[in-house]
């Protein structure tokens, strides 16, 4: 059973740019431009889908479509549980790294 607020959790505390660092050559190619981390939109394939930090969404500056984690699993090619899956893995991961590191400064 998969709750609402592990979704939630999935699509708002486990930053994208984790999710697409450990993607790897699974996810799509990605590049930081002028501080934020763009990938290519797999919706209309222009290197402008660009990972909003606020909110953690993507938003293509193309096609002008967003996208969450789990959207991007979905269009990368998983089915839902196995994106829910996965991103449920790498979120554990991501907290416990977190939770080993001291609060940085910039922080807020
Ligand atoms: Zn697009």
């Amino acid at each position: 059973m998969i709750s609402a607020d592990l979704l939630r959790r999935l699509r708002n505390e486990l930053p994208m740019a984790v999710t697409i660092a450990a993607l790897g050559r699974q996810g799509p190619p990605s590049k930081i431009s002028e501080g934020y981390l763009r990938f290519l939109c797999p919706r209309c394939g222009e290197m402008l889908a660009t990972v909003n930090p606020r909110n953690n969404l993507a938003h293509c500056f193309c096609c002008r479509k967003n996208l969450n984690n789990i959207d991007l699993l979905l269009t990368e090619g998983h089915d839902f549980r196995s994106a829910v899956a996965l991103l449920e893995g790498l979120l554990k991961q991501y907290e416990a790294r977190q939770a080993n590191q001291p609060p940085r400064s910039d922080d807020r």
